[in-house]
């Protein structure tokens, strides 16, 4: 459904993602882990165009996009159209409130009417466990809600995938737990999901495929079972070693 096929990055003269392919299914939930600087937020961006890459195809679903070749902006915004993205930081609008933020995408790129983007919306936020807080602002709000309105914003354009960058590095500790189970449940739900994560046990429970990425490249991928068991790469192991 979402696939890259020998993507390379190069910002300057520095080698950022080099040669990376990746196929993700329908209903997948694959996750990213690796040493900081290694490029797993590069390969995300990169995903849905947010960074272009120097080389190598992005496809989703129909749409191809060849980077040797020039790319079209509709082919861009096809692609990101169907895709989901939730960022580190939130980004959420701070003069909005959160169904403000939900129902932006919709009501001004995909020209929904406002009252159904709204109902829905109001949906998407008691998904998260937010219905009580549709009328905050960001800053009304704990880092763990806000990241849950940015899920139901990311959800709320009916993306085909979800791309989570380190949805829960910038939070306190105590709210991790409230921002994963909401991940879970959607993943339990069937939606495709591509997740950057330092969240060992989330990859443990929840993955259907781990790549583990070190100096722009994939050095191991697999099923949780055996990159946390049994990792056949000394450089996993050093990796998996340092976390525990
Ligand atoms: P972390 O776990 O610390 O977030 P990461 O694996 O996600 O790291 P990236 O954020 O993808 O790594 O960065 C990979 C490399 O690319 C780093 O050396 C970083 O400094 C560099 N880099 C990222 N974005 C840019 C940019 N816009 N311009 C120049 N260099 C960049």
């Amino acid at each position: 459904m979402l696939s890259i096929q020998n993507l390379h990055k190069q910002f300057g003269n520095l080698v950022v993602l080099d040669g990376i392919d990746l196929n993700v299914e329908k209903g997948k939930v694959i996750v990213v882990i690796g040493p900081s600087g290694s490029g797993k937020t590069t390969l995300l961006r990169c995903l849905n165009v947010l960074e272009t890459p120097t080389k190598g195809n992005v496809s989703i679903n129909q749409t191809d996009l060849n980077f040797e070749e020039k790319v079209s902006k509709k082919d861009i915004q096809t692609l990101r159209k169907q895709t989901g993205m939730v960022f580190q930081t939130y980004n959420l609008f701070p003069h909005m409130t959160a169904l403000q933020n939900v129902i932006e995408g919709p009501v001004t790129v995909q020209k929904v009417n406002k009252e159904k983007a709204k109902e829905k919306g109001i949906q998407l936020l008691e998904k998260v466990g937010l219905g009580d807080k549709i009328d905050y602002y960001p800053h009304q709000l704990s880092g763990g809600q806000q990241q849950r309105v940015g899920i139901a914003r990311a959800l709320a354009i009916d993306p085909e995938v979800m791309l989570f960058d380190e949805p829960t590095s910038a939070l306190d500790p105590e709210l991790v737990g409230e921002v994963l189970r909401v991940m879970k449940e959607l993943a339990h739900e069937g939606m495709t999901m591509v997740v950057v994560t330092h969240e060992m046990s989330f990859a443990k429970e929840v993955a259907d495929e781990v790549l583990f990425m070190d100096q722009g490249q994939v050095i191991e991928r697999g099923h949780p079972d055996h990159i946390f068991t049994t990792p056949k790469e000394e450089r996993t192991r050093q990796f998996l070693n340092l976390l525990s």
